[in-house]
């Protein structure tokens, strides 16, 4: 569907071979493919920001990144929009906040998060908010997320994921969206396994050898 506003990545893709791009030596034995090279999601990233731009236009936002694996679309993608503010006639004054999730997994819990650093979160009443996200898997971190800064009464809350995963299990989409994937485990472009692999600019696919190599 030509309408739909994501670029979309089939399931039956492979992906790109190793040597076509480069990588860092030391991953070389420890990935399938190259699912999506970094100059298309810098490409990807420009018309995110245009969307964005035409949204939210002049209102003043808090762009709100969720740490570690956001890190790298959060940067790219105000620098994006810092751009198009300097050659347009309408520009958005952005501020920075930078939260990290911890979510609990064992049997103390019932899968509740907990917001770590970040400026004081009463900042955000009355304001426009951008949470930039790496990827939404079943859409559990990002809901609750969302319902906890509801309390602090934000004027709009928009959420920007540049990766979504196609699963059938998701109960969330997020306004913005860069790339629909493959049910599969990606890494690089800031996306980690056991925190390896963000120094790594290509999303690709690890293969079984990496999986073990970087068990934690
Ligand atoms: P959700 O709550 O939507 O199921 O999971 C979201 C979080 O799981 C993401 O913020 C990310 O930290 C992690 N995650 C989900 N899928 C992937 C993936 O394919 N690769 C990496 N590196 N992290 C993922």
């Amino acid at each position: 569907n030509s309408l739909e506003n994501y670029v979309k990545i089939d399931d039956d893709f492979e992906g790109y071979p190793l040597h076509l791009f480069c990588v860092p030596k030391h991953y070389e034995d420890d990935l399938q493919s190259i699912l999506i090279p970094k100059g298309c999601v810098d490409d990807r990233i420009e018309r995110l920001a245009r969307n964005i731009c035409e949204e939210l236009g002049k209102e003043p936002t808090v762009a709100l990144c969720v740490l570690k694996g956001g890190y790298k679309f959060y940067t790219d993608l105000l620098d994006k929009i810092q751009a198009l503010g300097r050659t347009s006639s309408v520009s958005m004054p952005i501020s920075l906040d930078f939260i990290r999730l911890k979510s609990y997994h064992n049997d103390q819990s019932t899968g509740e998060i907990q917001v770590i650093g970040g400026d004081n979160l009463e900042n955000l009443q009355g304001k426009n908010v951008l949470i930039c996200e790496d990827i939404v898997d079943t859409g559990r971190t990002m809901t609750k997320l969302l319902s906890l800064l509801d309390k602090y009464k934000p004027k709009k809350v928009r959420v920007a994921s540049l990766f979504v995963k196609r699963t059938t299990s998701s109960i969330y989409r997020p306004e913005y969206v860069g790339f629909e994937i493959p049910d599969k485990f990606i890494v690089g472009y800031a996306l980690d396994y056991n925190e390896h692999f963000r120094d790594l600019s290509h999303i690709c696919v690890i293969n079984e050898q990496g999986k073990r190599k970087y068990a934690s």
